[in-house]
């Protein structure tokens, strides 16, 4: 009988050893916040290690995706996918902005772009997709779109952490790209995001935003917000990217063991790997399908009497909660491919940790049901 619970995620944290002589730094210098040494060495090593030039960072993906929406003075309407975490459409309404719904690709669970037309109206000012899984957009459809009505295009890329594509990293894309380093994601800060940028002058301005809006001592330009992260959690993440490729390479091993395992398991299709050209293995997303002899919530429930705490990301839709179900596009006629879609997502325990015994009774559990 097993009793240690499998969770769907788990941070990955670096040896506590290597971790303490940079807490003994900040305790000796005193400066534990406010674009400290640690918080300048850790934007230089991300935009180094992403390949991109300007990067700021954040205390939470969150604060982040208000104030890229802020940034770029996006207003009216932003066209946005019901299939993600609510983060993304609150980032909207936090900015006093209508979301409007558009399906997703039953193929990659983006939003499709084919539909995005359709819902453009004379009040959209910008498109919000996110990279599902870490799968990379139709980013050139999208700028295709986005060039013909003279939209701007902000990427959640909570999900995108180190994605590329074979031009780069996937984050060079939109006007704006936006990180999550939360605890669940694949790379983290306990709780953090950022904002990848063009150019120079779009960052400094995040830069203001994120604290209260101060151009320098006595200058208040815009109205900012406390999005600071501290010097604790930018050293955590530096030292957390000398660790990053080793936890991909795992990653990508369970994910791989998976495939092979659940390979033709009658009722349960697993998602093809990753189009992009280095992915991150993020999540492992099955669809149990109504062939299964259990259903979905079913075989949720039966793997958490195992221990195994899988997650139905993402279910319910972000259309479903209270505060967008009234909007005409949050009907589900308006989005038939992504409530099929929640209705038989899964997401397998993927981490650095898991054990290859954890992840073989994971395995049977499911066969035994199957
Ligand atoms: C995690 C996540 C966020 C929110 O990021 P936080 O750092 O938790 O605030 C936003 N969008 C998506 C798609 C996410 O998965």
């Amino acid at each position: 009988m097993k009793i240690n619970p499998i969770y769907v995620t788990q941070p990955y944290l670096p040896p506590l050893e290597e971790f303490l002589p940079l807490l003994e730094q900040i305790w000796e210098s005193k400066r534990v916040t406010n674009a400290g040494t640690f918080h300048k060495e850790f934007e230089a090593a991300l935009c180094n290690y992403l390949g991109v030039e300007h990067i700021s960072i954040f205390a939470n993906g969150t604060l982040a995706l208000v104030t890229a929406l802020q940034s770029l003075n996006i207003s009216g309407e932003v066209i946005t996918t019901p299939y993600s975490f609510v983060a993304t459409a609150h980032s909207l309404l936090w900015n006093a902005i209508s979301p409007v719904f558009v399906d997703i690709d039953p193929d990659t669970l983006n939003l499709d772009p084919a539909r995005i037309e359709a819902a453009i109206t004379p009040e959209t000012t910008a498109i919000m997709p996110v990279h599902c899984y870490g799968t990379p957009c139709d980013v050139k459809a999208i700028r295709r779109i986005a060039d013909s009505y003279n939209l701007k295009v902000i990427y959640d890329a909570a999900h995108a952490f180190g994605v590329c594509d074979a031009g780069g990293s996937i984050l060079r894309h939109g006007d704006l790209s936006v990180l999550s380093f939360h605890a669940t994601k694949v790379f983290n800060t306990f709780e953090g995001g950022a904002i990848i940028s063009p150019d120079a002058d779009t960052k400094k301005r995040i830069d203001y935003l994120k604290n209260f809006g101060f151009a320098d001592e006595t200058t208040v330009v815009a109205l900012g917000i406390n999005g600071k992260m501290n010097e604790i959690q930018a050293a955590f993440g530096l030292l957390q990217l000398k660790h990053i490729d080793q936890a991909l390479v795992l990653r990508k091993q369970i994910d791989s063991a998976y495939r092979e395992a659940l390979k033709g398991l009658a009722g349960i299709t697993v998602l093809p790997p990753n189009i992009a050209t280095k992915g991150n293995n993020s999540y492992f997303p099955i669809l149990v399908e109504t062939d299964f002899p259990l259903s979905r919530d079913n075989l949720y429930m039966k793997l958490k009497e195992n221990n195994i705490f899988a997650r139905r990301y993402f279910y319910p839709l972000i259309s479903e909660f209270p505060m967008y179900q009234g909007l005409p596009s949050a009907q589900s006629a308006n989005l038939p491919a992504a409530h099929a879609i929640a209705n038989k997502i899964l997401c397998l325990p993927i981490y650095p940790a898991l054990s290859r015994e954890d992840q073989d009774y994971i395995i049977s559990t499911i066969k035994s049901i199957a």
